[in-house]
């Protein structure tokens, strides 16, 4: 399904709809380029969960593990991730099969060792003329 959100408020709400209704084991993979709107839907996806801490992009350390909510939450941010081996390095297979939900910012860089199955949210700015527009697709991708 696709959805349009007018302002960073409505992608937030939004996200956080899903994070209410997310499950240990669920990964969620955003897909979009700079600025789009992977860390506002990650904060409301957090804020959906239940994590009060504030959430931004754990760019220079790769993961950032929220406990405080209704299950953990594993915030991926891999664009700096030289390649998928680094990831493994990091533990990505335990969080993964853990007891938590991973959200993973930039997953198309780690597309090779993404799970069997997975929700893919792709957010786009398709109206160039609303600098606030974005489309936010949502499928689920694997076997
Ligand atoms: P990314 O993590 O994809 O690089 P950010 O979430 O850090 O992007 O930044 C998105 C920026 O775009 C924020 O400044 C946010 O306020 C702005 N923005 C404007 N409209 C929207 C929208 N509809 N949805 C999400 N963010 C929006
Ligand atoms: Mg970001």
């Amino acid at each position: 399904m696709t959805i349009e959100t007018r302002n960073a408020n409505e992608t937030y709400e939004y996200a956080k709809s899903l994070g209410q209704e997310c499950k240990p084991g669920d990964v969620f993979c955003l897909i979009g380029d700079l600025g789009t709107g992977k860390t506002v839907f990650a904060q409301g996806f957090a804020a959906g969960v239940g994590v009060t801490d504030t959430v931004n992009s754990p760019t220079f350390t790769i993961v950032q593990v929220y406990e405080g909510g209704r299950i953990p939450l594993y915030h991926f941010d891999v664009y700096r991730i030289g390649d998928s081996e680094e990831m493994f390095e990091i533990g990505f297979d335990e969080y993964i099969s853990g007891d938590g939900v991973c959200l993973i910012e930039w997953a198309d860089l780690i597309e090779d060792i993404l799970p069997k199955s997975y929700m893919k949210i792709t957010i786009e700015k398709d109206d160039l003329s609303d600098a606030d527009h974005r489309k936010i697709s949502v499928e689920r991708a694997g076997s």
